[in-house]
């Protein structure tokens, strides 16, 4: 019997290895992965390049005007890996560093932005066979997803992580104390956010991955899937 076709929704906190799991688990099951954090990233890099973030403040009428301009996209590269790219040029390595991080939270806040990006997510998973990560997949974009999961583990953990990827992409600048920094201040914009606070959905299984590896919250997450297929 074909199995039926599912959405997967995986949300959390910023950095907890949501991208991670929402891959691997993707690549397993044959379904499409799209990182949403990566649209708002994308968006950020955009306002830096053309100058319309001043601090903490997002120039929002310029911005406003340039949305219809701002083409997302996902290319698979060489390596077999999902590349972002922003009005045709690869960005996904820019988009990971911390001159994004630290103001991405600013522009994702805006409503127009959330709007444009949603819609962009809900044609991307009209089809289902999707495994999607962010903050408000299983609450927004995808309230009828049929698993959703809502991931944490501390700051600590979670800067710890941060930092480590940092290092291995060569950023021997940025300490563990601005990472974790980072950490907390994206929770404590995205969670008192007026436009879709992050929030753990009512359906969603919540899981704490502070204390797990890599390969047990993979099978964790396989098995949730292959009981929602079956059933
Ligand atoms: O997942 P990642 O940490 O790359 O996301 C970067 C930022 O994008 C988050 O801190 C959050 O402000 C924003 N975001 C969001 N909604 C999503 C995905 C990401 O607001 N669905």
């Amino acid at each position: 019997m074909a199995q039926k076709r599912i959405t997967v929704a995986i949300d959390g906190h910023s950095s907890c290895g949501k991208s991670t799991m929402a891959k691997a688990l993707a690549k397993r099951i044959g379904y499409a992965y799209i990182d949403t954090g990566a649209m708002y990233r994308a968006v950020t890099l955009y306002c830096l390049e053309k100058g319309m973030i001043d601090g903490d403040k997002v120039n929002k009428p310029r911005l406003r005007r340039h949305m219809p301009k701002i083409e997302i996209s996902f290319k698979v590269n060489e390596e077999g890996k999902s590349d972002t790219w922003l009005n045709g040029k690869n960005v996904e390595k820019e988009i990971r560093g911390m001159e994004v991080s630290n103001k991405v939270s600013l522009v994702s806040a805006i409503g127009f932005v959330r709007k444009a990006m949603v819609e962009q997510q809900q044609a991307m998973g009209r089809n289902k066979g999707i495994v999607m990560d962010g903050r408000d997949i299983g609450t927004v974009v995808f309230p009828d997803a049929e698993l959703k999961i809502f991931i944490t583990a501390t700051p600590e953990v979670r800067a710890e992580r941060r930092y480590k990827e940092l290092q291995s992409k060569g950023d021997t600048t940025t300490t563990f104390e601005e990472v974790l920094a980072n950490v907390l201040e994206r929770d404590r914009i995205d969670t008192t956010r007026k436009e879709s606070p992050l929030r753990q959905a009512d359906d969603a299984l919540l899981l704490d991955n502070s204390n797990l590896t890599i390969e047990q919250q993979d099978e964790w997450l396989y098995k949730e899937f292959l009981m929602r297929v079956k059933s």
